[in-house]
């Protein structure tokens, strides 16, 4: 079996989202409840060499050419750098997303061994406000990992906020001050219903359009054409940068969703909010040769659903949280 990674409704897949972990050193209150969650058990996680083979299946079948690290927080994997290393042969495009609390330390040998792309989730710029959001207080080391990962060369830096109402959305402005004095990319995220206390209401999210309206109306902006990104673009007319907006709940992107994720301990999932989850470590460790492996995961993306249907009565909330999913 070779040959594009397509599903019912004509969605070539070509982005594969790996979670290298569940554990995380934050706890922000919109992806982990305050007392954490059972962390999986070391034998449960993927091995280094696991997760390196079912990606190598899915770029040499099915041309899969772009890999993210995620997590829990990708960074507290123990040598993860090694991980990297091994994926970087694949020769895909690879990014991760990070806390950032830990780049000061990681930045440059993560581009040494081969990571070509950051995110950086921030979600406010404000000490006490950032304490009660990750549940740490740990703002200025995010900044500085930021300043670390632009100094070991990493172009563009980008940085996602989640927007909340009543919560943060009062800092937009500042974001945008934050990104053009910085020289990073903000790019704001409307919230979803992946938070493991609940508390995510559809009157909670910010629209794009009114995130645009907020800072236009201090930086004015312009739509960039659209690529195959799930953020929409726009840049500032006076050249200073440019912001984006990943709309994924007022603008469901599903319709072009080029996306699957693998879970940390190897279960393969078609959609951010899917329901079911196809075990492929199961397979792997039950000795399966690479040809299963593929026909496993062209049966889990056939089975990919139109698109999630948040703010509708027939939503259904996955049973894992963010963290466990890997955003
Ligand atoms: N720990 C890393 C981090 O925070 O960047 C990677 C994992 S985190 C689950 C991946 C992304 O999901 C982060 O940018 C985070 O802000 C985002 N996220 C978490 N919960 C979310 C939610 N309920 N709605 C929208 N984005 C969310
Ligand atoms: Fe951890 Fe990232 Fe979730 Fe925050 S968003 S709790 S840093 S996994």
């Amino acid at each position: 079996m070779v040959g594009p990674l397509v599903d019912t409704f004509g969605r070539t897949h070509r982005d594969l989202r790996i979670s290298i972990t569940d554990r995380c050193n934050f706890r922000c209150t919109y992806c982990m409840p305050e007392e954490g969650l059972e962390w999986l058990d070391r034998s449960e996680l993927l091995s280094f060499e696991e997760i390196t083979q079912l990606a190598r299946v899915m770029v040499t079948h099915f041309g899969i050419d772009s890999i993210r690290l995620t997590g829990g927080e990708p960074l507290v994997r123990a040598n993860v750098t090694e991980l990297v290393a091994m994926l970087a042969e694949l020769g895909t495009d690879m990014a991760i997303t990070t806390n950032g609390s830990t780049l000061r330390r990681h930045a440059k040998p993560l581009i040494d061994a081969g990571m070509k792309r950051i995110n950086i989730s921030l979600d406010s710029l404000q000490r006490d406000r950032f304490l009660e959001l990750t549940r740490r207080d740990e703002l200025d080391t995010v900044l500085d990992g930021i300043d670390a990962a632009v100094e070991a060369g990493f172009s563009p830096v980008k940085i996602n906020a989640v927007v909340m109402r009543g919560v943060n959305d009062d800092e937009l402005v500042d974001f945008a001050r934050f990104g053009r004095e910085r020289g990073v990319r903000v790019r704001f995220i409307e919230w979803m219903p992946l938070d493991a206390d609940e508390g995510w209401s559809n009157d909670r999210v910010v629209s794009q359009q009114e995130i645009i309206d907020v800072i236009s109306a201090e930086f004015p902006l312009e739509p960039v054409q659209r690529g195959s990104e799930p953020a929409q673009r726009f840049r500032y007319l006076d050249g200073q940068g440019e912001v984006g907006v990943i709309a994924s709940v007022t603008q469901a992107f599903c319709g072009d969703c080029d996306r699957v994720r693998l879970t940390a301990e190897g279960q393969f999932r078609n959609c951010l909010f899917a329901v079911d989850e196809f075990d492929l470590r199961s397979l792997l460790r039950s000795g399966a040769g690479d040809e299963a492996i593929a026909q496993e995961i062209q049966r889990a993306v056939t089975a990919k659903w139109a698109g999630h249907q948040i703010g509708k009565v027939n939503f259904i909330r996955p049973h894992r949280s963010m963290s466990q999913i890997g955003g």
